[in-house]
């Protein structure tokens, strides 16, 4: 492309990652054609550099993609091993190559434009959106949804990261159930300010996803995960001199209850995490992305404007508001708030509450599980600190720091490829 040949396009997206992937496979399952789409993106997204773990209801076009998927899984505290039965739902992995590929096939079909470069600006008339591609290029576009990772608008009242190194394991034997997943297993050491878990996704009875993760403000050294993973490892019990490490996934995903406009401008929305699709209480955001991509393709298809619904109803933002706040603060520990979640709603209720779709009634019920005293705290600190926050001029966020990716780690006999 040349700074000479504007483009003209219905649509623009920029970023081709994770939220675009599902939008495109969207576009493609929803039949809209005749549409004149651009992609910018920098890097053009192939093979596997994250797996998403989600729940929803078997079936979906994502199926034939998944990995694996689970009816049952665990949740595991010091006090107890709990398995829960997630029917009429299911857990499931999909990594990322597969749905960059679909991708890829629906762009294809839908005959978009690809710039690999930078969007570098974007300009909204509201009649038209001008975007400036890094190369020298323009885009002019009716619509643009717009990707791009990006920190929030203002600091949170709570800024917290969920931050996590996983392997890919492979073993000499048997070691892994590959009928059950691990969902959340916090036997694992508690940090002085945050929670942490491990999780199990088997592929296989030899070839599993085994992770650590924190939710907390600050991320560990590249030692600190490899040591976290390797103790997670040993209390599952797993020999290290069986093990291989084929591949390692290092991820960082914002936790707060700071705010991701979600419509910059009357013909800009945004997607995916930038857009606030990530839940601040979980840092799940898969669900939340295919649900908007099947939104925007239903109103493409149906000559509509392509914006999508908020990610999460507005109360679910202030539930997490509090229930961050109440971890944060030491008011609530981590275990006990999912542990009595679990052990106080049926499974498929917490998992619909953490995807943003239940009925004010059966949160009514999902608040009544956390312990009140703590959490009434949470709620008059939040209210106090939001009119705070109203009285104090305005400052930037602070980015959303990058994975710590460091070298192969030292674990049973084999290296890490990356
Ligand atoms: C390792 C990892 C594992 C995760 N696992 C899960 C999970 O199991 N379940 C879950 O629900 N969520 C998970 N998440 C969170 C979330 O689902 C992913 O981060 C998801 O990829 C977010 O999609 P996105 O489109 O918002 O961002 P991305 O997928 O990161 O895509 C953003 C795109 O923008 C592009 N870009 C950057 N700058 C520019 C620019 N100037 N112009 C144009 N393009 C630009 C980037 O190259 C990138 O392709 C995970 C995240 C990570 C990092």
């Amino acid at each position: 492309m040349t700074a000479s040949a504007p483009i003209e396009v219905d649509l623009a997206l920029l970023g081709g990652g994770g939220a675009a992937s599902l939008l495109l496979a969207a576009l493609d399952r929803h039949g809209v054609r005749d549409l004149r789409i651009a992609v910018v993106d920098p890097v053009r997204r192939r093979g596997q550099d994250r797996t998403w773990a989600f729940w929803g209801h078997p079936d979906s076009d994502l199926d034939p993609l998944l990995s694996a998927s689970w009816q049952q899984v665990e949740v595991t505290t010091p006090a107890r091993r709990r398995v829960l039965d997630l029917a009429p739902l299911r857990y499931a992995m999909l990594r990322s190559g597969p749905l960059y590929d679909r991708a890829a096939e629906a762009e294809r079909r839908l005959g978009a434009i690809r710039i690999v470069a930078p969007a570098a600006s974007v300009v909204d008339d509201a009649t038209r959106v001008v975007v400036r591609t890094g190369d020298g290029g323009i885009v002019r576009a009716d619509w643009v949804l717009d990707s791009r990772p990006r920190p929030p608008a203002r600091p949170g009242r709570t800024t917290w990261l969920q931050h996590f190194r996983g392997w890919w394991l492979e073993s000499d034997r048997p070691a892994f159930d590959p009928a059950r997943a691990v969902l959340m297993d916090f036997r694992t050491p508690q940090p002085a300010r945050g929670v942490s878990f491990g999780y199990v996704l088997p592929v296989s009875d030899r070839h599993a996803l085994v992770e650590y993760t924190e939710f907390s403000p600050a991320l560990l050294t590249d030692a600190g995960y490899d040591t976290a993973l390797a103790g997670y490892r040993d209390l599952l019990g797993l020999d290290p001199a069986g093990l291989r490490v084929r591949e390692v996934e290092n991820g960082v995903i914002p936790m707060t209850d700071a705010p991701f406009p979600a419509r910059p401008s009357p013909r800009v929305a945004r997607l995916g995490t930038a857009g606030g699709a990530t839940r601040p209480s979980t840092g799940f955001t898969f669900s939340a992305m295919y649900r908007q991509a099947d939104q925007v393709a239903r109103a493409l298809a149906a000559g509509r404007p392509p914006v999508p619904e908020p990610a999460y109803p507005r109360r679910h933002r202030w539930m997490d508001a509090v229930a961050l706040r109440a971890l944060d603060r030491g008011g609530v520990g981590g275990p006990d708030f999912f542990d009595r979640l679990f052990d106080r709603n049926p499974a498929e209720r917490v998992l619909r509450f953490l995807d943003g779709v239940t009925t004010p009634v059966e949160e009514v019920a999902i608040m009544n599980s956390t312990r009140l005293l703590p959490m009434i705290a949470a709620t008059a600190g939040d209210a106090a600190h939001r009119v705070r926050d109203r009285l104090r001029p305005a400052r930037p966020a602070p980015a959303i720091p990058a994975a710590v990716v460091g070298g192969p780690p030292i674990v049973g006999r084999g290296s890490a490829a990356r």
